[in-house]
């Protein structure tokens, strides 16, 4: 069973994993992605091919960790393949819909941002700073997946950056079972 307590069990980590988990240990930041859960936010970057594309996250958070529960995609009309612009007004109107329709789970909330890169690049400074600027106005830690494909083979891997209190940080990405059954 999953918990955030515990979120990967050791036999299933890679040594690779392990060693890095050791050296997040003085400033842990994870950032818990279910499988299912990343699958969703892959099949809309792949959908939105060549452009990219983005939106908002839904989940739960303990301590400076996140857990993502649903990528959101809020559309951008003039993206590019080099440029996404999530506006303010939809992602506000899609993030109610979607607390109106998980009244059940109240726990669920906006933890941060993500989109995507269709040319395979890294997290920009740009989108440091803005994960940053967003986390000025709250005491809470801010996500931001950045999806990319992967650059040998088919396929999306993620990056995540977690922002406390305007400043930007790499952050571990773990996954696992989701937290709670969504159905
Ligand atoms: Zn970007």
């Amino acid at each position: 069973m999953y918990s955030l307590r515990n979120p990967t069990p050791r036999t299933n980590v890679s040594a690779f994993w392990r060693r890095f988990l050791r050296s997040l240990q003085g400033d842990k930041r994870e950032c818990c992605i279910p499988v299912g859960v990343l699958a969703g936010g892959n099949a809309a970057a792949e959908a939105a091919l060549p452009l990219e594309t983005g939106g908002i996250l839904l989940g739960c958070r303990v301590g400076g960790s996140v857990s993502v529960a649903r990528f959101l995609e809020v559309r951008d009309p003039w993206a590019s393949p080099s440029s996404y612009r999530r506006d303010h007004a939809s992602a506000e109107g899609i993030l109610a819909t979607e607390l109106g329709r998980l009244g059940s789970e109240p726990s669920l909330g906006y933890v941060g941002e993500w989109h995507s890169h269709p040319l395979p690049c890294a997290a920009s400074r740009q989108d440091q700073r803005e994960i940053a600027r967003i986390s000025e106005g709250t005491s809470s830690p801010i996500v931001l997946i950045v999806l990319t494909p992967h650059a040998t083979k088919d396929g999306w891997v993620a990056e995540a950056w977690i922002a406390m209190g305007g400043t930007s940080s790499p952050a571990l990405i773990i996954g696992g079972e989701a937290i709670r059954d969504s159905s």
